[in-house]
């Protein structure tokens, strides 16, 4: 949460006071004054101090791991939303997501009430890596690696950066390939239109990893907790 919407929304403070409350150095974070007022800061990690009252924030991150068939919406007329995978005690009116998944994509979708950090995650200057593992209908080749690596155009001329893209596994039988893909733009379909530019298609799709975080090895989709405290740290 943003440091002046912290004092804001606890002290009520105007405009001016403030300014004054920075200036006069009664802002402390971690003992150290400070001056940057949209410095992000969480009480969980962080000491906050202002004009000798401590302060709290009331963020909540909760790390998803999505199921296939569920929406990246807060309501949906038709299917179950990603809020609909937390238990009622956990639901929350002023959750988002940071970022969406299709609803046939599984896998790493934050919610959060902060919306500074999705902003954070989400702008393209912050290039944050997104990982995802896909089976594809195809036999990847060396060839789609270097067009990965060069940069794809989709089919509608759209130019993406270059992307890491690794064959992870081939099933010869069916002659399909599973990637891992690392990408740090976030394009809508952007995986599927990417493949589909190499005449591929995604038959499954699963978001491992975004930024710092990642899913647990045994994580199953469903399954869900909120940020620990080094995961946190991590993120800000
Ligand atoms: N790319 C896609 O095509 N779909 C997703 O859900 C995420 C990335």
């Amino acid at each position: 949460m943003r440091l002046d919407k912290l004092i804001e929304d606890n002290l009520h403070t105007s405009r001016k006071e403030m300014k004054r409350l920075f200036l006069s150095g009664q802002v402390t974070v971690d003992g150290r004054k400070e001056t940057q007022q949209n410095k992000n800061v969480d009480s969980r990690i962080h000491k906050i101090i202002v004009a000798g009252k401590e302060l709290f924030t009331n963020e909540v991150y909760y790390l998803l791991d999505k199921p296939a068939g569920v929406v990246t919406a807060n309501s949906d007329q038709k299917h179950q939303t990603v809020f609909d995978c937390l238990t009622l005690k956990d639901q929350r009116v002023d959750l988002y997501a940071v970022g969406r998944l299709d609803r046939d994509t599984s896998g790493l979708l934050l919610l959060t009430n902060n919306g500074q950090l999705g902003y954070d995650l989400l702008h393209p200057e912050k290039k944050v890596t997104k990982v995802y593992e896909a089976w594809i209908n195809d036999i990847v080749t060396a060839k789609d690696i270097a067009a990965f690596q060069a940069g794809i155009v989709f089919l509608d001329g759209t130019r993406c950066q270059g992307a890491h893209l690794e064959i992870l596994a081939t099933n010869k039988e069916k002659g399909h390939s599973f990637v891992r893909l690392a990408i740090q733009e976030g394009k809508f379909h952007q995986v599927k239109k990417m493949f589909l530019a190499c005449g591929k298609k995604v038959i499954t799709l699963r978001r491992v990893a975004m930024g710092p975080l990642s899913l647990a090895e045994n994580s199953q989709p469903g399954d869900y907790h909120l940020l620990t405290k080094k995961q946190l740290t991590l993120l800000k």
